[in-house]
């Protein structure tokens, strides 16, 4: 059981080990009955391409980051509140296996563990964490959540023309709404997207149409009336953050992931 762990000198120190691995790049993450509940390098579909992220998930926040050098150095902290989170299987296809989606009302991706067996307990242990807060806060689980983004790789031309060719020139944009790649004159139009940013975000053609009759047939300004769930993101443009190169430090042998939670491992109990 996790709850054990609370008040554990293993706990405070893992999660001091943590903080000091991101260094100044991090947030604190002491916090009064947080609990590190397990930690791991999963592959996380970045807009470009997969990318190696090392991720740490706590009791009430899953944190991922850039891999600088293995197990000693990260940067790039990314704090997700896990009460927003849903999780949603994804099929093996012969390119990506044993992966799912994290999908919050702000942001959504898919992350893809080494084997199975990891898949399953990483998929477990996230889904257990957000049990135990939706019930002990007695909120709901989210119901609405931002699109995930089709990788730039898999839209040779626009998604929603279907004939313009990407180039340097012709770049590649994403709907905010829907995640396809869409061409610059098919996403001209920006339409108020709350829970992802304050201001207009861009949108395909096809979203903004369905995005504006929707708004018309409720004609009261509820759907787009401002929710103050976190903003990030406002800048509404290229989700640059994760699209760095600097990830040198991808370990070469896989690591197992940690989870500390497991009952009767008494190793990690102090
Ligand atoms: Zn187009
Ligand atoms: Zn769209």
């Amino acid at each position: 059981m996790v709850d054990k762990l609370v008040n554990s000198e293993a706990n405070t120190r893992r999660i001091a080990t943590v903080e000091s691995c991101f260094g100044n790049s991090g947030q604190p993450l002491e916090v009064p009955g947080r609990v590190l509940v397990g930690e791991g390098v999963l592959v996380k579909m970045c807009r470009k391409k997969p990318k190696t992220r090392q991720f740490f998930l706590f009791n009430d926040i899953l944190v991922y980051g850039n891999i600088i050098i293995n197990k000693k150095k990260y940067n790039k902290q990314h704090i997700i509140p896990l009460e927003e989170v849903k999780l949603e299987n994804l099929e093996d296809d012969n390119q990506f296996r044993n992966g799912w989606l994290i999908r919050t009302a702000s942001k959504s991706f898919a992350v893809y563990a080494a084997t199975a067996v990891e898949k399953q307990e990483w998929m477990a242990h996230i889904n257990k964490c957000i049990e135990d807060l939706l019930r002990k806060s007695g909120k709901k689980a989210v119901e609405e959540h931002a699109a995930v983004w089709v990788p730039d790789g898999e839209a040779p031309v626009c998604m929603h023309c279907k004939k313009t060719q990407f180039t340097l020139i012709n770049r590649r944009h994403h709907c905010r709404k829907c995640g396809a790649v869409v061409c610059g004159p098919c996403s001209n139009k920006r339409f108020l997207l709350p829970n992802q940013s304050s201001k207009p975000l861009r949108v395909c053609l096809h979203c903004y149409d369905v995005l504006t009759s929707a708004a018309k047939n409720h004609n009261s300004a509820t759907d787009n009336s401002h929710k103050d769930r976190n903003n990030a993101d406002s800048s509404g443009e290229e989700d640059s953050d994760d699209d760095d190169e600097t990830n040198r430090g991808q370990p070469e042998s896989h690591d197992l992931p940690k989870f500390y939670g497991d009952s009767e491992r008494t190793d990690d109990l102090h």
